[in-house]
C-alpha cells in the first residue's frame, strides 16, 4: 500500500484545497471567450489560443503562493469542466506524487 497520504484519499476527500494545483500544469486551450486576460494567452503552434505557461510548466495565471487561479471568475472552459475528483483529476495528482513526500 502506498505510504503517500494522498494516494490514500477516498474520493470524496480530494479537494483542490488539499492540492498543489497539480491539473493547472496541463496545456489549456481557449474555447470561446470568457474573459481571460489577454496577458495570460499565447498562441501554439497551429494557431490556437492557449494559456500562457512558465518555464516550469505552471500555468502564468496561477498564484504561486496560494496555489489558486487568480482568473478563477473568467477562467476557461477546460478549467471549469475538469472535475475534481475525476479519474483525470487523480491521475494528475498521482503523477505529481513526488512534491508530497
Ligand atoms: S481539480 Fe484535481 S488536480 Fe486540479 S487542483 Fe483540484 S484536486 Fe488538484
Ligand atoms: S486558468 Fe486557472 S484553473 Fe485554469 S490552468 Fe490556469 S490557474 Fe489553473
Amino acid at each position: 500500500m502506498s505510504t503517500i497520504p494522498h494516494l490514500q484519499l477516498p474520493t470524496a476527500a480530494i479537494s483542490c484545497s488539499n492540492c498543489a494545483a497539480c491539473c493547472c500544469q496541463l496545456e489549456v486551450m481557449l474555447i470561446g471567450d470568457t474573459g481571460v486576460p489577454a496577458r495570460f494567452i499565447e498562441t501554439d503552434d497551429w494557431g490556437g489560443e492557449v494559456m500562457r505557461r512558465l518555464d516550469d510548466g505552471w500555468c502564468a495565471a496561477l498564484d504561486r503562493d496560494s496555489m489558486r487561479c487568480t482568473i478563477y471568475e473568467v477562467r476557461p472552459l477546460i478549467c471549469r469542466e475538469f472535475e475534481m475528483g475525476s479519474a483525470e483529476c487523480r491521475d494528475e495528482r498521482r503523477g505529481m506524487a513526488d512534491i508530497y513526500r
